[in-house]
């Protein structure tokens, strides 16, 4: 008999609910136990409806200003109040930034355990995740309950059907917290260059700094040529390390490029359904960090390099600031 399954979200702006949090609908209920739902946020109804047809016997609720922003105090107080009231032996919710800082401590608090960055699941539970920088795989049971577990983005189609109306059941929490949200600090939407929800991962390589066939480099030539591309496709940018190693070693940079946007062994394992390397030779330690990247093309001068051995889907052998500067005016012709 499969058990309980709790499916457990926070709502984003708007009330609503993210494609994360629906990926871990489906993967919660793909578990194919009885399924209750909690939800966390200032105003969780609009939520609730968004999931009214997707078979949860109850949706257990914790609203209020006090948690419509991200804080470790409430938030951990509003998930004990709901895994303590749905009773569930197993919770499945979405690794977002807000959850993965407070899901551990509710775990403690509840007696149970937790698993974070799972990349599958299946019935069992059996979990799926990655272990020493993406080098080892392992499937994992556990005996003890409540387990929590915080599924990575792309590890299940979001769960999508019709809207409805639902009633939720308020779960009272007492608010206790010194801690004051007075604001919000991130860089203008222009500036924010990693973008994991976008189509498209275009990563950078160290090929845009070095001569070219002119015998000299072409760095602000290259910089217009990305930027042009990310503001005309919203792709999210990434890079070899190499490239963004080059600041270190006080060579003419990238200015927008930072070791956040390395990809790779010692990067990140982006998870974009599609992605495009330019000026980059696709070793294997940059391309590991692919892993999740489905459909993959690179353009590169070199016939050899790292891509056309079997790495990527189709390598375009060409000069990339042609390319790009091709592939910018095309985009600067569909707006
Ligand atoms: C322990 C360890 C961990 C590492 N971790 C990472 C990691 O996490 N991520 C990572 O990226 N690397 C990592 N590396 C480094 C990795 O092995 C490579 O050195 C690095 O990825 C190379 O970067 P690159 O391809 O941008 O530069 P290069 O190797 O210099 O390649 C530049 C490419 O640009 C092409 N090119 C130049 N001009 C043009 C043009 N006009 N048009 C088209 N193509 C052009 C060239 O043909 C060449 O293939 C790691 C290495 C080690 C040892």
């Amino acid at each position: 008999m499969p058990e309980t399954v709790l499916f457990l979200a926070h709502t984003e702006a708007g009330g609503t609910l993210g494609r994360l949090a629906l990926e871990a609908l489906a993967a919660a209920k793909s578990l194919g136990g009885p399924l209750l739902a909690g939800l966390i946020g200032g105003d969780v109804q609009s939520a609730a409806d968004s999931i009214a047809n997707c078979g949860a016997s109850r949706i257990l609720g914790v609203a209020g200003e006090a948690f419509a922003e991200s804080r470790y105090a409430t938030d951990a107080a509003a998930a004990e109040a709901i895994v303590k009231a749905a009773q569930a032996a197993i919770v499945v919710a979405p690794q977002t930034s807000r959850f993965a800082r407070c899901l551990a401590g509710v775990a403690h608090r509840v007696g149970g355990r937790i698993d974070t960055h799972v990349t599958a699941i299946a019935e069992g539970p059996r979990i799926t995740r990655w272990y020493y920088r993406q080098r080892m795989e392992a499937v994992l049971e556990r005996a003890q309950r409540p387990w929590i577990i915080l599924v990575d983005g792309g590890a299940a189609t979001a769960w999508e059907d019709q809207e409805g109306t639902a009633t939720f059941e308020p779960v009272p929490v007492e608010v206790a917290s010194r801690t004051l949200v007075i604001g919000r600090q991130s860089p203008r939407a222009e500036q924010q260059t990693i973008r994991p929800d976008a189509k498209l991962l275009f990563v950078a390589g160290a090929g845009w700094t070095r001569k070219q066939a002119d015998g000299k480099p072409h760095i602000d030539a290259a910089a217009r040529l990305i930027l042009g591309f990310l503001k005309g496709s919203e792709a999210s940018l990434g890079s070899s390390k190499s490239l963004v190693d080059l600041s270190g070693e006080g060579q003419a940079v990238l200015p927008f490029l930072s070791h956040m946007n390395q990809v790779g062994q010692t990067g990140s394992t982006p998870r974009h359904p599609k992605g495009l390397a330019t000026c980059c030779h696709g070793e294997e330690p940059h391309v590991v960090g692919w892993r999740f990247i489905r459909e993959r093309r690179a353009v590169n001068l070199d016939a050899n390099c790292g891509w056309a051995r079997g790495k990527a889907d189709v390598v375009y052998v060409a000069d990339a600031f042609a390319v790009m500067e091709r592939v910018n005016a095309l985009l600067a012709g569909r707006a």
